[in-house]
């Protein structure tokens, strides 16, 4: 089969490679999409630990075309996402339950093959069928599900004022659960362009365009907007300096939620005697593992929209290209589509 392997940070090659072998409780997925995510940049740059040689993408959508001996519930022929993360079930946190910060945490596209290919291998109790979603938009479950459980973390009161920084893809699913879960008014800023006007049709009441370069016109808007500033700030960039930025804007009592993926070694200056003064609070959200049935549920119902923010389709063999349009930030979210 043809897939994107890279052996070693930065070097990658469009190659042949063996099918992947299925054991009793694996399945085979026949890849239709898979969505390229920040994190596939970080592994790119050798960040979070992928183990070489790889074939990443986690974000992926195919059909069911073998299934191991033991594999009872699922067919030939169905149309599946994948739910990539895969706890050990013996570890300190494994056994108080927290299985997403598992010390052995697998991921598929990070730590084991994963979706940029013809075929993948998964274990079948990581996977779920879809119903009329299609591939395009499929490949937006695995980041909804990533948002609700930012969601959960953020554990906000219903009616609250939030701010959101982003407008990225996760940013596009946040601002919508935030909106169906709660907020009262939902302001979102991010640099003026498609994906902020996107975000003002999806979800936000107000949208406010940062300049990096003249950062007190947003500043003073944003002040504008609420004097005393936000209950919930969710930082969806991965900018250490907006995230640094963002605690100003939280109210008396706030809370900040750090969200995006940030490069490994970057950090953030915070003023202790502030968030001591002003009794604030620092959440970090990180992945999901049980979140796919409750985000496949709002995708299907079309509580959440996703189709506009699938802005690029490439193909598996242009890999070289597809980094390039992710790294130029000029479209939204991109589906790599594998030769069928
Ligand atoms: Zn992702
Ligand atoms: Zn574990």
């Amino acid at each position: 089969m043809k897939a994107i392997v890279y052996d070693a940070p930065r070097r990658f090659q469009y190659k042949d490679v063996p099918e992947p072998q299925i054991e009793a409780d694996d399945i085979l997925v026949r890849i239709n999409a898979c969505g390229v995510c920040g994190t596939d940049l970080h592994i790119h740059e050798g960040e979070f630990a992928p183990r070489f040689p790889l074939i990443p993408g986690h974000e992926f959508t195919g059909e069911i075309v073998a299934l191991g001996s033991d594999v009872k519930d699922l067919k030939e022929g169905q149309r599946v996402v994948g739910n990539s993360n895969e706890a050990c079930g013996k570890c300190f946190y494994c056994m108080r339950g927290n299985f997403l910060l598992c010390l052995n945490l697998r991921s598929y596209g990070v730590t084991q093959d994963g979706g940029f290919a013809q075929y993948l291998r998964i274990k079948a109790d990581r996977i779920f069928p879809i119903g009329h979603l299609s591939p395009r938009e499929a490949v937006m479950v695995e980041p909804s599900a990533c948002a609700l459980h930012g969601m959960e973390v953020l554990a906000m009161k219903p009616g609250s004022d939030v701010l959101l920084f982003g407008a990225g893809p996760t940013g596009q699913v946040l601002a919508q659960l935030l909106k169906l879960n709660g907020a009262g008014r939902l302001v979102v800023a991010a640099p003026a362009g498609p994906k902020l006007d996107l975000i003002g049709r999806l979800a936000a009441d107000e949208i406010v365009a940062i300049d990096r370069n003249d950062p007190k016109k947003h500043h003073s808007r944003l002040h504008e907007l609420s004097p005393t500033g936000f209950d919930y700030i969710v930082e969806a960039t991965g900018s250490a300096s907006v995230c640094e930025d963002a605690i100003q804007f939280a109210r008396r009592g706030g809370t900040l939620l750090v969200y995006g993926v940030y490069p490994e070694a970057d950090s953030v200056r915070f003023n202790p005697f502030d968030l001591f003064r002003r009794e604030i609070t620092i959440k970090g959200s990180f992945a999901q593992i049980d979140a796919f049935p409750r985000a496949l549920a709002y995708l299907e119902s079309g509580k959440i929209k996703v189709n506009e923010i699938v802005s690029d389709e490439f193909e598996l063999k242009d890999w070289g290209k597809v980094l390039e349009h992710a790294w130029s930030r000029k479209g939204i979210k991109i589906a790599v589509i594998p030769p069928s």
